[in-house]
């Protein structure tokens, strides 16, 4: 049966690529064969970035979403109320020996690439050079005493010599996709400021949600690869995806979901309807 969802970061108002993509899970959820009264839809706030995220964005993207036609089951889980749990999922990634901690601020992290003569880069910036993985468990403990902050980062090379053997993905856009985390290197699972990161984060709620589908933009691609190490590591199921194209205007530059003057609400205010949004998304069966 299926199990989806859209989860959204109130980081400010919907924009059109963030409607579009909430229209592609919901048309997804919609057109599967599975009897209405299982297949679930789910709605997801990703709050965990006390930085960015506001209690007003929420209200307003879910008044948005609902003015949109999506409906979900109750009821809506808010990221931030579960931290302890990310927390107890990265001390169990810890205690394996999958998790080191980085004390390196993005500057050190560019004057170590400098010195390196460069590094590759991948979708989150340049690849971490490493710096923090070879520091012995003394001098670690010593500077964790001694109150200087830190992250967690995966031990990724640890992590797929655990895993062995080839890692894929299903995706109904790209079909059978080879995982390539390298693309990602020691990703970040535990960030200095808030506790977790998103991809700690997503990779636990879809799987405790029990998620089955996941519909998400092309810009998320790139984490699938990290997402589905993670999955393994922590025997969680493997969901099926599909990444959806990124919307475009009528130039050919790509809409964002931020940094946009038009939002959704903007439209609206404009007198445009949901069923003309609909249609100019291309979703107007919905
Ligand atoms: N919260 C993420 C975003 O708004 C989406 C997470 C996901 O669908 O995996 O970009």
């Amino acid at each position: 049966m299926m199990i989806t969802r859209f989860a959204p970061s109130p980081t400010g108002l919907l924009h059109p690529g963030h409607a579009f993509s909430a229209l592609s899970a919901w048309q997804r959820f919609r057109d599967s064969p599975d009897d209405v009264a299982e297949k679930r839809f789910l709605l997801r706030i990703e709050d965990i970035d006390f930085n960015r995220c506001r209690e007003d964005y929420e209200t307003m993207l879910i008044e948005d979403l609902l003015w949109l036609g999506l409906e979900w089951e109750p009821p809506v889980r808010r990221q931030s109320e579960h931290l302890a749990d990310f927390q107890k999922v990265a001390d169990d990634l810890k205690t394996r020996g999958f998790l080191y901690p980085c004390f390196c601020t993005r500057k050190d992290i560019l004057r170590e690439i400098e010195r390196a003569g460069g590094a590759p880069h991948g979708s989150e910036g340049p690849i971490y050079p490493g710096t923090c993985r070879e520091l012995s468990s003394d001098e670690a403990a010593s500077r964790i005493e001694a109150s200087e902050t830190f992250a967690l980062r995966l031990n990724l090379e640890k992590s797929l010599a655990k895993i062995g053997g080839e890692i894929t993905w299903q995706d109904e856009a790209a079909g059978t996709v080879k995982a390539e985390p390298e693309l990602l290197g020691d990703a970040v699972l535990v960030r200095k400021d808030i506790g977790t990161s998103y991809h700690l984060a997503v990779v636990c709620d879809d799987a405790w949600q029990g998620i089955t589908h996941i519909t998400r933009g092309l810009d998320l691609f790139e984490s699938t690869h990290l997402h589905r190490v993670l999955q393994e590591l922590l025997d969680f199921p493997e969901p099926m995806y599909f990444h959806h194209e990124l919307i475009r205007d009528d130039s050919g530059k790509r809409l964002a979901k931020r940094d946009e003057s038009e939002t959704l609400r903007s439209w609206r205010e404009a007198g445009i309807s949901a069923a003309e949004v609909k249609k100019r998304l291309g979703f107007e069966k919905l």
